[in-house]
């Protein structure tokens, strides 16, 4: 873990910038011990450039990124980068395996690349817990995309790592598979304070596990929030039905309620209390006939927020 406070992952004003693209705009964040942060972002919004430069892959054309409170380079590795990286795991891009060799044998070799001190245990401990016992004795070549998934993850995850880096790490797994990986990073963050970025196009799967999410879209961050507040940002509506909407109509707007076309209202008063507009209804003869709240889910407001919602 980073020393007490000091941000695990902190990025300031980074950009990278090719010929005809700025794929990462000018973006500073911070990742605090044992958060999971999820960078939330479309096909191309920047997010595997971004996670690159934060692992040194390539250089920035502008600004800085520090790791255990390392400064990263792409270049040039200080003592202390070296000692950041042994204690970061990494997936980035297509998971990668020897394909001739077999799981165990492809984490066999990760755990010596690590110089870990026993890395049989460390092997069967990680083969158990990504769910890869049955396959332990499988090639590579011959695993579903979502297996060669756990098994990079297993790669990320083999030598404890106080912070992973994940890029899209449930990309190609199925609906179980996608809980297990999220039990699995969730109960690492909370019971080891393991600091975790991903990055993911789900907005409603990692609102499930992170407590942080930064939007990203054409390179920028757009928005960050809390998990827990996110519903704050997301519109809500009352939808209003009768059998004379257009009478309805008038009266609310007479009663000082800004009504929307299909009868919709996203007044305060309207959402805080409901009764009352069927009480106005009510008085003037026009019932509701249908009075409920309608939510914005996530994905409309993650498409809304970086302005796609015509895409
Ligand atoms: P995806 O979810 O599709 O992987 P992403 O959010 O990870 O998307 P990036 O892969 O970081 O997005 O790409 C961001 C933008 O930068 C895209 O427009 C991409 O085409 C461009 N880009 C990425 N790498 C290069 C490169 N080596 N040369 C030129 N343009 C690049």
């Amino acid at each position: 873990m980073g020393s007490a406070g000091a941000p695990v992952i902190e990025v300031a004003g980074l950009t990278k910038r090719y010929t005809d693209v700025v794929a990462v705009d000018d973006v500073g964040l911070s990742v605090h011990a044992g958060q999971i942060y999820a960078l939330l972002g479309l096909n191309g919004a920047g997010k595997t450039t971004l996670i690159r430069m934060l692992l040194g892959m390539i250089a920035p054309t502008a600004g800085s990124a520090w790791v255990l409170g390392a400064a990263v380079s792409a270049g040039h590795r200080s003592a202390g980068l070296r000692s950041a990286w042994a204690r970061t795991g990494y997936l980035v891009e297509a998971p990668a395996a020897y394909p001739e060799l077999t799981v165990r044998e492809n984490l066999h070799l990760y755990a010596r690349l690590r110089r870990l001190k026993h890395p049989g245990r460390h092997v069967e401990d990680i083969i158990e817990r990504l769910s890869l016992i049955p396959y332990a004795a499988r090639r590579a070549r011959t695993l579903s995309m979502g297996n060669l998934q756990r098994l990079a993850l297993a790669k990320a995850l083999i030598h404890s790592p106080d912070l992973l880096i994940l890029d899209e790490p449930v990309n190609g797994l199925d609906p179980v598979g996608v809980v297990e990986i999220r039990t699995l990073l969730t109960g690492l963050a909370r019971e080891h304070g393991t600091t975790v970025l991903i990055s993911s196009h789900l907005l409603a799967e990692v609102a499930r596990m992170s407590g942080r999410i930064g939007i990203l879209h054409q390179g920028r961050l757009l928005a960050e929030h809390d998990a827990s507040s996110l519903d704050a940002h997301r519109h809500r509506h009352l939808k209003v039905s009768t059998r004379n909407d257009a009478t309805a109509h008038q009266v609310l707007r007479d009663r000082g309620y800004h009504p929307e076309p299909g009868l919709l209202l996203a007044d305060e008063r309207a959402l805080a209390r409901p009764e009352e507009v069927a009480t106005v209804l009510v008085e003037v003869g026009v019932p509701p006939t249908e009075l409920h709240l309608v939510e914005e889910d996530l994905e409309a407001y993650f498409l809304r927020i970086v302005g796609a919602d015509h895409a």
